[in-house]
């Protein structure tokens, strides 16, 4: 079987698992934390990354800083994972959806605007399968209707949009490290703080609401209980899992980029022919090959490819229901204009196996398979 996902895994994370356990020190914060996040600081140009215990949590951490609330409304393509929406809703406020693009699967950035109302506070950009979404065009709406800007980057680790880091536009940036993403920690995820005003408060709503970390910074005289928050601290054995994989970042994403780039190639043939169609990477982005997807004329023959695919061996996956026709997005949220893209195109969305080190043999088969197919 050609699994559709093998969990990250490099030499020496039973090493470093070790280490922590052998400290002593296996909560929050201690030294594969810190290692972890002072490296995807450096590597992404980030002025403050916290480790967070998973990416649904950075979103809830990073809606808390937004201050939403009962009565605002928050701007979310309908094509994203249930977190998006669930971190939303949690502060009490609506998820309002938009369209996507059909070339990314990313929100459409010129329906933004006219889903704004005087509720508006805030704009979650999801970026679909490790390609920015138009960061310069959203940045620009969020500045001129002075909206919180979120980036929902779970899928774009060590991705960038005009030689700058995803998960660094927005006033905040929420990463995943689940065991489906890039780089893993089993479960896990980070946010990268990118408006300095908000650097006091993460560390505050990441320590239950205390000013634990201002006490032992030597900030305050007294530890104690001053706003919002929750406990989104890893655990440090959890840290040192994902620590060799930080140190090989690049490495990994070159060989998953590198199947990317064998897919593509591949299956050409078959999209010159008008069978499929293959993912766009527009000019200004740098992926991370998270993920390949093709997409089949409609969701009965991409239900008859998967079967296909399932008889040889090969696992493939659809992936998300639109959260606007999905019974809590019906119950919590509303779809602002015209779904014309969201249903259709997410309906003919199918992704191929993909992790790091998938055999070339693998990805061969696949491909070949796919061709049998479409004959
Ligand atoms: C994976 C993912 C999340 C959630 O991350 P977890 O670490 O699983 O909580 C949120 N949004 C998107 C787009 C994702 O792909």
């Amino acid at each position: 079987m050609i699994k559709f996902n093998i969990p990250p895994y490099v030499d020496g994370e039973e090493k470093y698992v070790n280490e922590a356990i052998a400290s002593q020190k296996i909560c929050g914060d201690g030294r594969f934390t810190k290692e972890c996040q002072k490296m995807l600081e450096e590597h992404f140009h980030s002025s403050k990354i916290k480790l967070t215990t998973s990416g649904t949590t950075a979103l809830e951490a990073a809606c808390v800083l937004g201050d939403f609330g009962p009565g605002d409304e928050v701007i979310l393509p309908s094509f994203t994972f249930s977190s998006t929406a669930t971190a939303i809703v949690s502060t009490g406020a609506t998820p309002v959806f938009v369209d996507i693009r059909p070339d990314t699967m990313n929100i459409d950035e010129e329906k933004i605007e006219a889903a704004i109302t005087d509720k508006t506070k805030g704009i979650i950009a999801v970026h679909y399968a490790g390609v920015g979404c138009n960061m310069e065009r959203i940045c620009e709406i969020a500045k001129k209707h002075n909206l919180f800007l979120i980036e929902d980057a779970a899928q774009v680790v060590n991705s960038l949009y005009h030689g700058k880091y995803l998960g660094t536009f927005g006033d905040v940036g929420c990463y995943s490290f689940h065991e489906t993403k890039n780089y893993s920690m089993g479960e896990g995820g980070a946010v990268s703080i990118n408006n300095p005003s908000l650097s006091d408060r993460i560390d505050i709503i990441r320590e239950k609401g205390t000013n634990r970390t201002l006490f032992i910074n030597g900030q305050v005289d007294k530890y104690t209980w001053v706003d919002k928050g929750s406990s989104y601290l890893p655990s440090d054995i959890l840290a040192a899992y994902l620590y060799p994989q930080l140190l090989i970042m690049d490495e990994m994403r070159d060989n998953r980029v590198a199947t990317f780039d064998l897919y593509y190639e591949l299956l050409t043939p078959l999209k010159e022919a008008g069978k499929i169609d293959l993912p766009t990477i527009p000019e200004n982005c740098v992926h991370n090959g998270h993920m390949f997807y093709i997409k089949c004329k409609d969701i009965n023959e991409r239900k008859n490819l998967q079967t296909f695919l399932r008889e040889h061996e090969i696992e493939s996956t659809f992936h998300y229901i639109p959260l606007h026709s999905a019974p809590a997005g019906k119950k919590f949220g509303r779809f602002v204009g015209e779904d014309k893209y969201t249903t259709k195109e997410s309906e003919r969305l199918l992704r191929l196996p993909m992790y790091y080190r998938l055999a070339k043999e693998d990805v061969v088969k696949v491909c070949e398979t796919i061709k049998e197919f479409y004959k």
